[in-house]
């Protein structure tokens, strides 16, 4: 169990702000600010809340809301090394979001190719936005995530096991994080890693995120 595989959440973690939100902020009527508060209260579940917040987007709004999120997005400093330095150490990272396909493949695609990529899939045949859910909880999860991380995280874990890093921000993580063996977490995510005592350590750029995995590979702790 050193040897390391890295789940990275994609809003608010590899983009500085969550791209949903800053979506809903520019194109939804004033009711999509309860439904966030709801799913960040976790009162409903993300698939529940994500669905009812896209469909008060219209579709033909499509390629303006497209231009936008991927126009508005900043990315976290140290993407770029992150990247390089994980591709250089054979360490597999995978990207695993509960954002949309829309904004997250245009987005993530100057930094290609990773391991895998898996969020939700979006839907503009009908008059509001459909939000898809390819990667729903298997039976050993019942928090309706939509993109479930911790299924992701079963499916995709060696029969050897590895030792499952997570990077991520905020409430999509939660279940990623009681899976993983060591958690990078900032924000909410970081509160409640300090709450439930998972083994995590805060971070702000990406250069962090290399440093301490970098550390752990020094010492002997990881192999890659
Ligand atoms: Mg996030
Ligand atoms: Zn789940």
């Amino acid at each position: 169990m050193t040897k390391p595989v890295i789940y990275c959440d994609f809003d608010g973690t590899i983009t500085e702000s969550d791209n949903i939100i800053a979506i809903m902020k520019q194109f939804a009527p004033p009711e999509w600010v309860e439904i966030k508060d709801l799913i960040l209260s976790r009162q409903i579940s993300v698939n529940e809340g994500v669905g009812k917040l896209f469909s008060l987007l219209p579709s033909n709004k499509k390629k303006e809301i497209t231009e936008f999120a991927i126009e508005n997005a900043k990315i976290r400093p140290g993407f770029k090394e992150f990247v390089g330095y994980v591709r250089e150490k054979g360490i597999p990272l995978y990207i695993v979001s509960g954002g949309i396909d829309f904004f997250v493949h245009p987005i993530l695609a100057e930094y290609a190719p990773f391991d895998g990529v898996y969020c939700n899939h979006s839907d503009f045949s009908e008059e509001t936005i459909n939000i898809l859910w390819p990667h729903e909880c298997d039976s050993s999860c019942n928090n309706d995530c939509g993109c479930c991380k911790p299924s992701i995280m079963r499916k995709l874990n060696n029969p050897m096991g590895s030792f499952k890093i997570v990077i991520g921000d905020s409430v999509t993580d939660l279940e990623a994080a009681k899976h993983a063996d060591f958690v990078l977490a900032r924000d909410l995510l970081q509160e409640k890693c300090v709450e439930w005592g998972i083994n995590h350590q805060g971070f702000h750029t990406f250069f962090d995120c290399i440093e301490e995995i970098n550390k752990r590979i020094e010492v002997g702790e990881l192999t890659c």
